[in-house]
């Protein structure tokens, strides 16, 4: 039997990346154990705000070559306002990362889970269950434009939107890709032809012609309005909803808001052809309000440890997190506080593990 060994890059980063990071370290040592695998962990002292304090950037100038080549990156949370500016630790940290190692999904599931606050009323376990992937390097966020006429009557401004055929099909082929492994194998697309009379319609043909490649999957599409209110009113009719780098960044962050988990979501941020490493990380921030006191809630890192594990092609141990986070989330003494309980992020992160062993 050949052996299965997966080389990690880990970046904990500021406030409570360094708490719940060891957490997710913790689960993954355990998945290992008991499935035979191995992780060859690489820790790197950089990509935080201290690194950011002594030398004047987030990261060294070979970070490329410090980091080298691994399977994955495992990513805990970058920023501390007080000492850089959030654009700062932001562009020199994971957008370096998400850019030269050509991150183009980044992938974020949305699920209802028991022992956690639904904010839509009547929603059960079970109800709400989709991915939403957004495309990563393209579309509204191009820096193409400018302002003209400055400080006269006639000041105005402009940016574009770039959309390329190989931008595009590569977001929706990973998304027909994703919905064929599911029971329901449906695509939901975001458009806004009816106003954005250029890019969007050229999005919607793209989307028709790779549907047609896949008679197994069903698909439709709607307008980012209408779509974003039926995440709200209907969550349980999407099972993976697809959308370009604006509309796509607005519906992961919706989507893991209405099933009550922002505070727990994971992230994928994922180059699919495994040319260079794929991050993984929890979707929320460093958060300085309650970092230091081991109050963070660990399941958004250990999550993004199972999305990593499932990546790799470790499906089964990745579904056995899984199993173990929802096991834990139901039993109140388990949670932290965030999610009403006592818990502190060790006894959380433990208890998930114990149940791997
Ligand atoms: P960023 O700008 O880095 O995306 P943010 O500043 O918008 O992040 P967070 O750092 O995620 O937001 O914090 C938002 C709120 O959620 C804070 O009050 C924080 O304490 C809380 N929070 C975030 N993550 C966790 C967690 N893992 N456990 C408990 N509370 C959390
Ligand atoms: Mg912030």
């Amino acid at each position: 039997m050949t052996q299965r060994i997966y080389d990690i890059a880990v970046i904990a980063g500021d406030g409570i990346g360094k708490e719940v990071m060891p957490e997710g370290i913790r689960v993954l040592e355990a998945s290992a154990r008991r499935h035979g695998f191995t992780l060859r962990q690489k820790w790197h002292d950089f990509a935080h705000c201290d690194y950011y304090a002594r030398r004047g950037r987030m990261m060294p100038e070979n970070w490329k070559e410090e980091i080298g080549k691994p399977a994955a990156i495992f990513f805990g949370a970058v920023g501390w306002p007080d000492i850089v500016p959030d654009h700062i630790s932001l562009w020199g940290s994971l957008l370096q990362f998400r850019r030269e190692y050509d991150q183009y999904v980044n992938l974020r599931p949305v699920k209802l889970m028991e022992g956690v606050p639904c904010p839509l009323a009547g929603r059960k376990p079970g109800d709400i269950d989709f991915w939403v992937i957004r495309e990563n390097t393209e579309g509204e966020y191009s820096a193409i434009g400018g302002r003209m006429f400055e400080g006269t009557e006639r000041e105005m401004v402009m940016q574009e939107t770039v959309m390329t055929r190989k931008g595009v099909d590569r977001i929706l082929k990973f998304a027909f890709d994703l919905a064929r492994t599911r029971p329901r194998k449906l695509v939901t697309s975001a458009t806004k032809s009816n106003g954005i009379a250029i890019t969007m319609p050229y999005w919607d043909e793209r989307v028709a012609e790779m549907a047609s490649s896949y008679p197994d999957v069903s698909w439709n599409k709607f307008h980012i309005d209408i779509l974003t209110a039926n995440f709200v009113l209907k969550p349980q009719i999407f099972d993976v909803v697809v959308g370009s780098n604006l509309f796509g960044d607005i519906l992961s962050d919706l989507g893991p808001a209405c099933a009550g988990t922002i505070g727990i979501a994971p992230s994928g941020n994922i180059n699919p052809e495994g040319e260079h490493p794929s991050l993984f990380e929890p979707v929320h921030g460093s958060a300085p309000d309650i970092a230091g006191q081991n109050l963070a809630n660990p399941i958004g890192q250990i999550w993004s440890a199972a999305m990593m594990l499932d990546h790799l092609g470790e499906k089964q141990a990745a579904a056995d997190i899984m199993r173990a986070i929802e096991m834990v989330l139901k039993e109140p003494s388990l949670r932290t506080r965030d999610l009403g309980g006592s818990a502190d992020t060790q006894t959380c992160g433990k208890a998930i593990a114990v149940l791997l062993s």
